[in-house]
């Protein structure tokens, strides 16, 4: 495995892209030869990020959305960016539960998902300007193949 690596994906803010954006990064996760439990991680909480980008950021308007992977040794990490809306409080917008969309059922989880299934977020936000959401993930391999 290369121990450093990086790749820049950027695609219009479309629901059906996001599946495209998560089959993708998982793709370039493969080289970390990670678990199927590291992938179902990432792509969790990369979906979250990129459907926020989606819904919140450009409010369901089309515009880019960028992802920058970078891999470093055995550590990912995963830049999801959009030039939306932005965020007024970032740490409230963070807690558990909180959610600007209530009335379209959505539960204010995602970016405890985020949280949960990676091993640091950070979010900056800038209101009218947009938001970068900072995530990595260490992926720890092991020697034998069939655990994998
Ligand atoms: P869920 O993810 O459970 O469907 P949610 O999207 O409301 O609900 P979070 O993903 O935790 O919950 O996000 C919390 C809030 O942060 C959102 O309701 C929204 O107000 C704000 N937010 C998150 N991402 C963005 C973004 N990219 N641009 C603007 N606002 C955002
Ligand atoms: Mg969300």
């Amino acid at each position: 495995m290369s121990v450093e690596n990086e790749m820049k994906l950027e695609f219009d803010s479309r629901s059906c892209n996001e599946g495209f954006a998560r089959v993708a990064v998982a793709a370039f996760l493969t080289q970390m030869n990670p678990t199927l439990e590291e992938v179902a991680d990432v792509k969790t909480a990369l979906s979250e990020a990129v459907t926020n980008a989606i819904i919140h950021g450009y409010e369901g308007k089309v515009n880019k959305i960028t992802i920058l992977c970078h891999i470093r040794q055995q550590t990912i990490e995963i830049e999801v960016m959009d030039q939306g809306v932005g965020i007024q409080n970032v740490e409230e917008a963070m807690e558990p539960l909180f959610t600007t969309k209530s009335d379209c059922e959505r539960a204010g989880m995602g970016f405890s998902f985020m949280e949960a299934f990676m091993d640091s977020l950070q979010v900056q936000s800038e209101p009218g300007k947009g938001t970068c959401v900072k995530m990595t993930k260490k992926i720890l391999r092991t020697e034998n193949k069939y655990e994998r």
